[in-house]
């Protein structure tokens, strides 16, 4: 459980962080998903959003940029689509149909979508917001929505959360966060060359598959049973899940460099 209670405090933290700057004068950080101050001086903003107001012609601040650029970095280079796992409330609320679907012995799916589907998404957001001239996402963006209605009130966004928790607990498992979101989707292109990875052992491995019954996104877990090696499927998340339900200690996490040369060694 140590990575889901990580995972838990690191997202209750956040949201805590930006209540409190929004209504105290407590502003570590304060702002919202979309765009953010650390002490106010240091910003971050959503990469994907910075990107659609420039397609769409919206003018923006150099802090914008800087915000992106930060962003970029700490999951394109170190943590991956870490984002989706320890800081998107959305996490929570899939979570949660997860687990429903698991007490009520709900299995299978209503519907086969293909996990392939999020990228479509998100090229069609790409394509049509200069078209359009706006930023096509943000105006119905579920993760920017729900953000901000924790944090100054619920409005409509009740109603998206209501639907994406509905439709992942009755029609499709993981069916938001795997297939649809182009959030998500996004944050798996730029983390292609992220440091943080889980690497495998295949000399430790029991075959158990837990690994494959609790990962979001098990396609990932091609390699388990073949070879051992890091899991570079753009998708991972980096939850830890798999590596908590391993109760053989073939999965643990590690960095990319020091993995690809202790595979090189074993194959020696
Ligand atoms: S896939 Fe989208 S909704 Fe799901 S956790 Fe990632 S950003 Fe949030
Ligand atoms: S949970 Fe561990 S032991 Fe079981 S299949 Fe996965 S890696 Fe192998
Ligand atoms: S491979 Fe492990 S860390 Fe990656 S998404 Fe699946 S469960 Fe999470």
């Amino acid at each position: 459980m140590r990575y889901l209670i990580l995972r838990r405090c690191v997202q209750i933290s956040l949201i805590v962080l930006y209540i409190l700057a929004h209504y105290t004068g407590f502003k570590i950080l304060e702002g919202n998903l979309s765009s953010s101050l650390i002490f106010g001086t240091i910003p971050l903003s959503d990469p994907l959003a910075v990107l659609q107001l420039v397609l769409s012609g919206g003018a923006l601040g150099g802090q914008a940029f800087l915000g992106a650029l930060i962003i970029l970095m700490v999951y394109g280079l170190l943590f991956g689509r870490a984002y989706c796992a320890f800081v998107c409330p959305v996490n929570l609320v899939t979570d949660n149909a997860n687990f429903l679907r698991r007490k009520l012995g709900i299995k299978g799916n209503l519907w086969n979508i293909s996990v392939s589907v999020r990228y479509y998404v998100l090229a069609i957001v790409l394509v049509f917001t200069p078209i359009v001239g706006l930023p096509l996402l943000e105006l119905s963006n579920p993760v920017a929505l729900i953000h901000r209605g924790i944090i100054f009130g619920i409005g409509y966004g009740i109603s998206i959360v209501i639907a994406i928790w509905l439709f992942d607990l009755l029609f499709v498992k993981n069916g938001f966060c795997s297939h649809l979101c182009p959030v998500g989707a996004f944050y798996s292109l730029i983390s292609r060359f992220s440091l943080l990875r889980v690497r495998y052992n295949k000399d430790k491995c029991t075959l158990c598959m837990h690994c494959k019954e609790v990962c979001p996104e098990k396609h990932v877990l091609g390699l388990i049973g073949k070879e051992s090696g890091v899991i570079s499927g753009l998708e991972c998340c980096n939850c830890g899940r798999c590596i908590e339900v391993c109760g053989d200690d073939a999965l643990c996490f590690g960095i990319r460099e020091f993995i690809s040369k202790e595979k090189s060694n074993e194959n020696k």
